[in-house]
């Protein structure tokens, strides 16, 4: 099995990414029970940890998931995959997942959660490169999972609505997709939440969508600038006659969407204020109030303070 270079931490040991393996029997493979995080490294600094990691906590929570470790060791196991690995830039996932029940009963209490943990180099949705020419996206008819049924801010792996979505973005000639909700408003692609400019205010779904850390960074960042960011109800008609559009993930940052059902946005360029907030996300990442240094995190002792908050 080929896999990207990078070492995985599953059994409680550090293993290289092709040997870490799960069994058929987990409920993670066979019921996509589970919740994961992803967070990122550049130029050796995790960008916004503890924000994912609050979220991670918070996601295994909600769905009655145990994490085998406390908040500090999670960091290190962390820490030490990206370490292992010698990447400077990487994309890093924790993973919970309901794991096996040594009956093979159907009660999910029965099964012992499982903790698993890797780093691969950083994975881009929109490379550096092709981000003047922004991404085309299509929006889809199927309809994204409503809040009721699995709860979007529990990051999962439901996502044959999204994958589905993906097939039918390519089959219209766009690169990926934007889900709607049940009443037709816009909620998010496969791993990106969405933002659009009309008149000079921004606005972002405020529901129905996983809270995503990124997300998060654009809205505070622009707070910094003065901008004004509203987190409301999106209609479609908004997208398709915004000024620009951005979307935001862990893979890539912040993105400009350029072309929307086969027709451009505006200029077909990316815009004034998408470009503003790309610059500062990126000098964030060099920013101790934003990042934390790999090895930093490796040297952290188990000081009342530092579990808490660090
Ligand atoms: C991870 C994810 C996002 C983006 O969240 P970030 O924390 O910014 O990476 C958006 N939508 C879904 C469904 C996701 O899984």
């Amino acid at each position: 099995m080929s896999t990207p270079p990078g070492i995985a931490y599953i059994n409680q040991q550090f293993v290289p990414m092709e040997e870490a393996k799960i069994s058929v029997l987990d409920w993670g493979f066979l019921r996509s029970d589970a919740t994961y995080d992803v967070v990122h490294v550049w130029k050796n600094r995790f960008f916004r940890l503890d924000e994912h990691v609050d979220r991670f906590l918070d996601s295994a929570k909600r769905i009655r998931l145990k994490i085998p470790v406390d908040r500090l060791e999670l960091k290190q196991i962390l820490a030490e995959c990206v370490s292992r690995s010698r990447h400077d830039n990487a994309y890093v996932e924790m993973i919970l997942t309901r794991g096996v029940s040594p009956t093979f009963s159907r009660d999910p209490r029965d099964a012992d959660n499982q903790l698993i943990c890797f780093s691969i180099p950083f994975g881009w949705i929109l490379p550096p490169e092709k981000r003047e020419k922004g991404l085309a996206v299509a929006i889809s008819d199927i309809q994204r999972i409503p809040p009721h049924s699995v709860d979007p801010r529990v990051k999962n792996y439901h996502w044959l609505d999204l994958v589905m979505g993906l097939f039918d973005a390519y089959d219209k000639g766009a690169e990926t997709v934007i889900l709607k909700d049940a009443q037709g408003n816009l909620t998010e692609g496969p791993g990106f939440n969405i933002f659009v400019v009309k008149n000079g205010r921004i606005s972002t779904p405020d529901h129905g969508v996983l809270e995503g850390i990124t997300r998060r960074s654009a809205i505070e960042i622009a707070g910094e600038l003065n901008l004004i960011v509203e987190e409301r109800a999106v209609s479609v008609d908004e997208i398709l006659n915004a000024e620009e559009v951005f979307a935001t993930s862990t893979a890539g940052g912040i993105m400009p969407v350029t072309r929307i059902n086969n027709s451009p946005v505006a200029d077909e360029k990316s815009g004034k204020l998408t470009k503003l907030l790309i610059d500062t996300y990126w000098q964030k990442h060099t920013d101790p109030d934003w990042s934390i240094g790999v090895n930093e995190v490796l040297s952290l002792s188990a000081q009342p303070e530092t579990l808490s908050r660090v």
